[in-house]
């Protein structure tokens, strides 16, 4: 039936930037399940460990955010339906220290890519990955977060989805390209970046059972309060914001539950095999860090039906699980 011409004619195209990455990964996974035809960029060094399970399924194209003419190319060739926007300089630590690169790639890269498809004349639907940093400095009163809450990032990342969210809403204004931008709260789960402070933890205690490492878990601010959606739900959201959302509008997706960085550390530790110390690492701590970050997705609900199924505990068991068959 697959290989059926008419069927194929049906079948839609997406497009993702960031394949290799952990929610493109994912969103990659999911959208093959749904029966759609994948593509995705990559660079010459890219590693596909995240891919590696579906590689054979998957289209690739070299391209990179930053040369412009690449992402027409692929764009041409592919004439997609769909486009998920996720590559990016995407770890808010890494701006501190390379604010610049953050915003080349965050910023311009997106122009690049808007400008590839403004010029294609496709008239297909982008969905653009912004963040709940944009929100940024968030006052007590202000929690849970919606929409039309005042941004105030305090990161270099932040200010970098900031400007690539309102060059969204520019295109779409300026020349009606169908973009939608998504503010997606923190997502975590299986091949999580050891970056992130859950995957981080997950990662040193998988180490510490493998005697890999003394018994020890470093850890950075645990009282920064975030709102967890387990990748999975994420990218389901994702898929159904091309679907179903305005173009223009701004969604945020989230689970509207804060769970500290401590208690997270905790439950990750509930789960250890082994018994373990905790210790305070300078070096993890931000120059300002956003203190809570809890999402109303009321939105996002009413116009597509979306909801996460996926427990918080589940996510943490299947995380420090990936990590238990890493190490
Ligand atoms: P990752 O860091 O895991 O993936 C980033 C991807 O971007 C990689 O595939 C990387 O490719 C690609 N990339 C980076 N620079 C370029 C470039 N110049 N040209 C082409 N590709 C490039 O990020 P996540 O999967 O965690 O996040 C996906 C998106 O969601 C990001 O935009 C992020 O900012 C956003 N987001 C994430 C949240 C989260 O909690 N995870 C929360 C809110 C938003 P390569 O393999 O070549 O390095």
């Amino acid at each position: 039936m697959k290989d059926d011409p008419i069927m194929k004619q049906n079948k839609k195209i997406a497009l993702i930037t960031g394949i290799t990455g952990f929610a493109g990964s994912h969103l990659a996974e999911l959208l093959l399940k749904e029966d759609v035809e994948v593509h995705g960029i990559q660079r010459w060094r890219s590693k596909s460990d995240n891919i590696e399970a579906i590689k054979d399924k998957i289209q690739f194209h070299e391209a990179d955010l930053l040369d412009a003419h690449s992402l027409y190319t692929v764009i041409d060739e592919v004439k997609p339906n769909y486009i998920f926007h996720l590559a990016a300089q995407s770890y808010v630590q890494s701006s501190w220290a390379s604010p610049s690169n953050t915003l080349e790639v965050n910023i311009i890269g997106t122009v690049h890519l808007f400008e590839a498809v403004r010029k294609s004349g496709l008239p297909l639907a982008i969905q653009i990955a912004c963040s709940s940093e944009e929100y940024g400095k968030v006052m007590p009163d202000e929690v849970p977060i919606s929409e039309g809450n005042p941004l105030r990032p305090l990161s270099p990342y932040a200010v970098s989805k900031l400007a690539m969210d309102y060059l969204g809403y520019q295109y779409f204004e300026s020349y009606g390209i169908k973009i939608i931008r998504t503010r997606g709260f923190n997502h975590t789960g299986p091949r999580r970046g050891d970056v992130f402070a859950e995957s981080t933890f997950a990662k040193q205690i998988a180490e510490i059972e493998k005697g890999k490492k003394e018994p020890v878990v470093y850890v950075g601010n645990l009282d920064a309060k975030r709102d967890y959606t387990d990748v999975r739900d994420m990218v389901r959201a994702y898929y159904l914001s091309v679907e179903k959302c305005k173009p223009g509008e701004v969604y945020n997706i989230a689970t509207g539950k804060a769970w500290k960085i401590g208690e997270v550390l905790n439950l990750l530790l509930s789960k250890s095999l082994v018994k373990i110390a905790i210790k305070e690492d300078p070096t993890r701590m931000r120059p300002s860090d956003v203190e809570v970050l809890v999402g109303d997705s009321t939105k996002f609900r009413n116009a597509t039906g979306w909801k996460p199924v996926i427990p918080f505990e589940k996510t943490m068991e299947d995380l420090l699980n990936y990590w238990r068959e890493k190490v």
